[in-house]
């Protein structure tokens, strides 16, 4: 993911409570069937089970509650009983970076899960557009898959985020932008002009594999979707994922969501060596696996994310080679422009290639979005080339709106 690192002045907002070396377990992001378990340990009827969770939910997630005593219709004795097993802390905020164009980062700590876990770190980005705020969010710390373009795949500690840490990426998210009736947004933030919420869309694109971890990411997306929490269309949760080819059917299944293809090489020898996962599950595998995709249409379309590498995979025959190979495949294509990263051997390919490239994609029938860096630093590494920048960026627009006068999201 490209991550922007320009910084702003931080807004004041109401501290939000932090996780701390504290044994009693956060509620916050809990998946339902944890909670109503957590509930029954604590004594409670069975038959009150199912409305405290909804009322626990209504605060955590609609009203954005950070302490019990602001759940007023939850009795006092319950409220205290609750404060004294439980907390609603959220992970700690490391640093939050706010750039030009409105993207936010946030380092987040979280808990440490025992001697010998020295609190995971990681990344999480909020993107706003004009009809959208997108929330790109990390499902491992570190990854283990070594793609060698990809710079969290360097990184040496690794670990699944439980579903719980997942969620919380939204609900701090959500603290920090104001994402709550009756809260004002930081100074500077986004506001979406039709009242609608500034969290509007997921993306598990962040740090990690999510389907290395499909049990969490399935149980996080149950709490994003559910009707009584955090209510996110699973139409507007996207799962980005290498090819691990086994677990796009069972995602597809369980879960509902979209899902986005890393596939960045149209022929198997170059795939194995971007992403080597390619040689345990090659091109075709994969593709056949999208074609299985459960609920695939013309108006839930597959995305397939390709990186712009230099010199790498940049040609006009690859670009013809990538459309030949997605035919009959309800797609959208993303190009990636490449964010280099130091110690990397890849460069960025030249904007005008890039545009190249989309306008054989374009031709052909397909959007072609090519994904803008976003924050003044990432344009900075990319090439500093914000006219041509704009000028995509409104072309990219042009064919977002007629894919959703088509009825996509
Ligand atoms: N592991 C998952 C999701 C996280 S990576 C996956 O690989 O799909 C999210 C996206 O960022 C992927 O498409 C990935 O290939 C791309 N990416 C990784 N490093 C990048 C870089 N340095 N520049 C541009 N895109 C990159
Ligand atoms: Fe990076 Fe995704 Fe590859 Fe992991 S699978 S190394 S996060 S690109």
């Amino acid at each position: 993911m490209s991550l922007p690192s320009a910084t702003a002045p931080q807004a004041a907002l109401p501290p939000a409570p932090r996780a701390s070396a504290d044994s009693r377990p956060s509620l916050v992001g809990m998946p339902r069937a944890a909670l109503a378990d957590f509930l029954r340990g604590l004594g409670l009827p069975e038959k009150e089970i199912r409305m405290r969770v909804a009322q626990l939910w209504h605060w955590i997630y609609v009203r954005g509650a950070g302490e019990f005593d602001a759940m007023t219709n939850v009795a006092k004795h319950l409220r205290a009983t609750l404060a004294s097993a439980s907390t609603l802390a959220r992970p700690e905020i490391v640093r939050e970076q706010v750039s030009a164009d409105g993207t936010r980062k946030w380092v987040l700590r979280m808990p440490s899960k025992g001697p010998l876990d020295r609190g995971a770190e990681v990344e999480c980005v909020y993107i706003p557009e004009r009809d959208r705020g997108t929330l790109c969010v990390s499902s491992q710390v570190g990854c283990t898959l070594n793609c060698s373009f990809c710079h969290t795949g360097t990184q040496k500690l690794v670990r699944n985020l439980d579903a719980a840490e997942i969620v919380a990426q939204i609900v701090v998210a959500r603290d920090r932008l104001g994402d709550y009736p009756g809260r004002l947004p930081p100074e500077g933030a986004f506001v979406p002009d039709d009242g609608g919420r500034f969290v509007s869309n997921i993306v598990f694109m962040g740090m990690g594999e999510p389907l290395y971890n499909a049990e969490n990411v399935h149980a996080a997306t149950g709490v994003l979707t559910d009707p009584e929490g955090l209510q996110l269309s699973k139409r507007r949760i996207t799962v980005s994922t290498s090819g691990i080819v086994p677990e796009i059917g069972p995602l597809g299944a369980a879960t509902g969501t979209m899902l986005a293809i890393s596939l960045h090489a149209t022929h198997d020898p170059l795939r194995d060596e971007l992403v080597p996962i390619n040689r345990k599950y090659p091109i075709a595998e994969l593709l056949q696996a999208c074609r299985d995709y459960p609920g695939l249409s013309n108006a839930r379309r597959i995305t397939f994310e390709y990186v712009m590498l230099k010199g790498v995979n940049d040609s006009l025959a690859e670009a013809r080679a990538l459309v030949k190979l997605l035919r009959g495949i309800p797609a959208k294509i993303n190009l990636i422009p490449f964010n280099p990263w130091p110690g990397t051997r890849y460069e960025c390919s030249d904007w005008s290639q890039i545009e190249r490239f989309s306008e054989v994609i374009f031709d052909a029938g397909y959007a072609s979005p090519i994904r803008t860096p976003r924050g003044r630093d990432i344009l900075a590494a990319c090439g500093q080339l914000k006219s041509e920048t704009e000028k995509l960026r409104a072309r990219a627009r042009l064919m977002l709106e007629e894919q959703l006068a088509l009825g996509a999201d």
